[in-house]
């Protein structure tokens, strides 16, 4: 069984999907990470993208899902895979529906669920190294950066706000309808992902382990 993992900014999703992962020996395919790898590649199909990229467009879903077939055909043939960053639209998720069906497989969708007003706190309380500019989450309480002892700010100026309300509309408005999707097929897990973090992994294994057994 794939797994297809949610959860807006903020929510840990990273830090989840990567322990379910570890555990049960999933393929991550996270997007951006295969995009690079594609373009490293030289390929035919890297080229494409590369040029696509660099002229500024956006790689469409048809190259995307090309991307997503050869990883299925090739390192992830005989394993499950964790879908990080993809599907992002409705158009997107019929697509990957459709590829995974025809290579006879079939996928989950994994929600960390967190409200808005959550995301908003834990994304304005997220500091920054001024030295190394490591990212250090709300909960983490040290004064100052692990890595290199720097002093940790936090970023409240309106443009932070503005692309946070931006990710979060974006959120809403386009990958809530894909969860709800999978709701609707019977397809969904959702975790509650405002508990402390060793919760709301036994949360998950509890409720998606039984996939991978
Ligand atoms: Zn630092």
């Amino acid at each position: 069984m794939d797994i297809i993992l949610f959860g807006m900014q903020g929510s840990g999703k990273g830090t989840q999907g990567k322990i379910l992962a570890e555990r049960y020996g999933l393929k991550v395919f996270e997007m951006g990470g295969a995009l690079r790898t594609m373009i490293a590649s030289k390929s035919e199909l890297g080229n494409l993208i590369k040029d696509t990229v660099e002229s500024g467009n956006l790689v469409s879903d048809e190259i995307i899902m090309k991307v997503v077939e050869r990883f299925l055909e090739g390192e992830a043939k005989e394993q499950n895979i964790l879908f990080d960053g993809i599907p992002r639209t409705m158009h997107q998720t019929e697509a990957l529906l459709a590829l995974l069906g025809s290579h006879g497989r079939d996928a989950f969708a994994l929600d960390i669920k967190i409200s808005e007003h959550e995301a908003i706190e834990r994304l304005t309380k997220r500091r920054m190294c001024v030295g190394c500019k490591e990212i250090y989450p709300a909960f983490y309480k040290g004064a100052s950066c692990s890595e290199c002892g720097g002093e940790l700010v936090t970023r409240s100026d309106d443009s932070n706000l503005d692309s946070i309300s931006k990710r979060i509309h974006n959120f809403k408005t386009e990958t809530m309808p894909v969860i709800q999707h999978f709701y609707k097929r019977d397809r969904l897990i959702e975790v509650d992902g405002e508990q402390a973090i060793p919760d709301v992994t036994e949360e998950m294994i509890e409720k998606a382990g039984y996939l991978f057994s």
